[in-house]
């Protein structure tokens, strides 16, 4: 190569070393117009091969045509039927020379008839990738025109550039892509769905954006069925379907999984939202056709609306996923707009998040005692601890608005320890006022606390600390727990190696069979209260009952009735056998102060009415 032919291949090298997708055309352009100055040649063109359509593209050329007629000869050009010399440009793997001779005299016939120019000869090198022809560089002269090989291979050099640069520009723009999409179905992933809604929830935003949260019904059992290629196949089906039914106006996206998100352009009222999102689920639940196999899956929707200038994108997300929680959770397929009620357990749940640590160490727990009851005599046999939280704004809160939060931010062995240890002092106290010796304390405790390793430590610790015999206290567990995996179940045979009494709470709501209880570490049975206040107006439950009672018998457990509110509950309770009970017509559940009263009385007042 001629030591100038050299410069002008490094000059080409570093000019397209700082192109990216915007410049390139343009750069691309100024390099031709440079070489066609170098080669002293009329024309240049610099192509790109679509091997899936089988066309040519026009990327830059010099000097550059305006009005060139239509169809251009030059532009995009399909290698069907196309000339001799375009023809070539498909597949060409090393640079050639053409000059007029008899093979390209039609292409010649055809530039001159286009433009009037008689005679042409022109050199041509491939764009290679892997040994793909991906396009093509080529130097025209109006004129017959020798090639040295220094020249041939001076321009091939400078034609491999292009083509590296070409496979870096396509690389560039994958990654572009890749970082706001989603790998398996090309719809946008959560980054975009960030940046989509802060930017149509800026403030001055004129309208409310309404999101739709879609999530399948159990996918799960698909995947575990058909494999995870199917599933993946399965998911790319469900996107396109949302893509195709959007058009290209809404944001369409995967957040993972089985989840998707749909949100319209235009502003859409509440009616309408439901209407589209009613549409969506047709069009999912149109059975998929995977691995031969007809797949049909229903789909929850959770749709929330945000407002620009006051609502984050993160919030309206949280609301549209508190809606798709609530309809997953009453069985699926359908669709839930979320709610003002929504609205306030949300913020109930966040507000304990961000205060129960606190509630904890400034004591502002506290326990109620519900006493329990021989409905013949009306003596208290027992009381059982229930939690309540003073909040500082919210008042006194029961314990349902904040032990689920206090198990999902594992404060739960906090709570649990202080319930345990706030319930044990006072029966330390009760004793040392006189109270009957033999009652029992029942401490309500949950399934996070049961699997922490040193459980049946802890217990120990706190019956010692107290001088509290291990039989005087009972711990409620509710009876999902007991079919649960084999660490729970170890957790309960520590416990009650103690000499710590367990209690079945909740009974009958956890579908157990009852023929596992003799197998069980329990002492107790507590019958769903749900059952004891449906008694008087329910064949159903009162043969519930009726059979628990039995069973508990059988096995030599005690039974005690959560609910009694009726004098018919409690006739139909003694009637079967079941003399414990607690519930509203017997008290409600008393602060410490009330209970050490009614304690030191030993029984309910007036109990049995006359
Ligand atoms: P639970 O263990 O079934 O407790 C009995 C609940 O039923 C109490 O509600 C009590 O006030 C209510 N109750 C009693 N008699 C009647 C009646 O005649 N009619 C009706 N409708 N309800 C009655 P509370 O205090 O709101 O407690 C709710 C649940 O919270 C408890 O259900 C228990 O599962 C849980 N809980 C309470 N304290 C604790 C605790 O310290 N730790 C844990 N892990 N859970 C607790
Ligand atoms: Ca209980
Ligand atoms: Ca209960």
């Amino acid at each position: 190569m001629a030591p100038s032919l050299d410069l002008v291949v490094t000059s080409v090298a570093t000019q397209l070393m700082a192109a990216d997708t915007k410049t390139a055309a343009e750069l691309s352009q100024s390099i031709l117009r440079d070489l066609v100055a170098v080669f002293d040649v009329d024309a240049s063109f610099l192509r790109r091969n679509d091997h899936g359509t089988r066309v040519t593209k026009l990327v830059a050329e010099w000097p550059t045509r305006d009005n060139v007629p239509d169809p251009d000869p030059l532009g995009d050009v399909s290698f069907e039927n196309a000339d001799p010399v375009f023809a070539m440009l498909e597949h060409l793997k090393e640079p050639i020379v053409l000059r007029p001779d008899p093979i390209t005299d039609e292409y010649g016939h055809r530039v001159e008839r286009a433009k009037g120019i008689p005679v042409i000869s022109m050199a041509v090198a491939p764009l290679l990738a892997q040994g793909v022809t991906t396009g093509a560089l080529g130097f025209i002269k109006f004129d017959d025109r020798e090639w040295s090989t220094e020249e041939l291979n001076a321009v091939q050099a400078i034609a491999s550039m292009f083509a590296q640069l070409h496979g870096r520009l396509i690389a560039e723009d994958r990654l572009r892509f890749l970082a706001d999409h989603d790998d398996l179905t090309d719809l946008y992933n959560r980054r975009a769905l960030m940046a989509h809604l802060d930017r149509r929830l800026a403030d001055g935003e004129p309208d409310r954006v309404s999101v739709l949260l879609l999530d399948l019904d159990r996918l799960k059992t698909l995947n575990d069925y058909l494999g995870h290629v199917s599933g993946d196949q399965f998911i790319r089906v469900v996107a396109e379907r949302l893509r195709d039914s959007q058009g290209h106006t809404s944001f369409v996206g995967r957040l993972g999984g089985d989840e998707f998100v749909v949100i319209p352009a235009e502003p859409v009222d509440s009616d309408d939202v439901e209407m589209l999102a009613e549409r969506l689920r047709q069009e999912i639940q149109r059975g998929v056709t995977v691995g031969g196999e007809i797949i049909k899956r229903t789909v929850s929707i959770g749709v929330a609306f945000g407002t620009p200038g006051s609502d984050s994108a993160s919030e309206v997300i949280q609301r549209a996923d508190e809606a798709l929680l609530v309809a997953k959770k009453s069985g699926g397929d359908r669709t839930v707009v979320f709610s003002q009620a929504m609205f306030e357990s949300q913020s109930l749940r966040t507000d304990v998040e961000l205060h129960l640590q606190q509630g904890i160490e400034d004591d502002a727990l506290t326990l109620h005692y519900l006493p329990e009851v021989d409905l013949r005599t009306g003596e208290i046999l027992a009381v059982e601890a229930l939690v309540r939280w003073l909040h500082p704004t919210r008042g006194l809160l029961a314990p349902d608005a904040f032990i689920g939060v206090a198990e999902s931010i594992n404060l739960a062995g906090e709570l649990g320890r202080w319930v345990l240890r706030t319930a044990c002092a006072q029966w330390a106290q009760w004793r040392a006022d006189g109270i009957n010796p033999e009652l029992a304390l029942r401490v309500n405790v949950s399934p996070a606390q049961l699997v922490t390793a040193n459980f049946a430590d802890e217990v120990a610790h706190i019956l010692d600390e107290f001088k509290m015999p291990a039989s005087a206290l009972c711990l409620e567990i509710t009876e999902s727990v007991f079919q649960d995996v084999e660490v729970t179940r170890k957790g309960l045979l520590a416990v009650r190696d103690l000499g710590v009494k367990l209690a079945i709470d909740d009974f009958g709501t956890g579908y157990s069979s009852l023929s596992y209880l003799k197998s069980l570490p329990v002492d107790v049975i507590k019958i769903d209260k749900g059952f004891v206040l449906r008694l008087a107006d329910d064949e159903d439950d009162r043969a519930i009952v009726r059979s628990t009672i039995g069973l508990a018998e059988a096995f030599q457990l005690e039974v005690v009735a959560e609910g009694v509110e009726t004098a018919t509950a409690v006739d139909l309770l003694l009637e079967y056998g079941c003399r414990r009970a607690q519930g509203f017509l017997l008290s409600r559940p008393i602060d410490a102060k009330a209970a050490t009263a009614l304690l030191k009385l030993g029984r309910i007042d007036g109990w049995p009415p006359a």
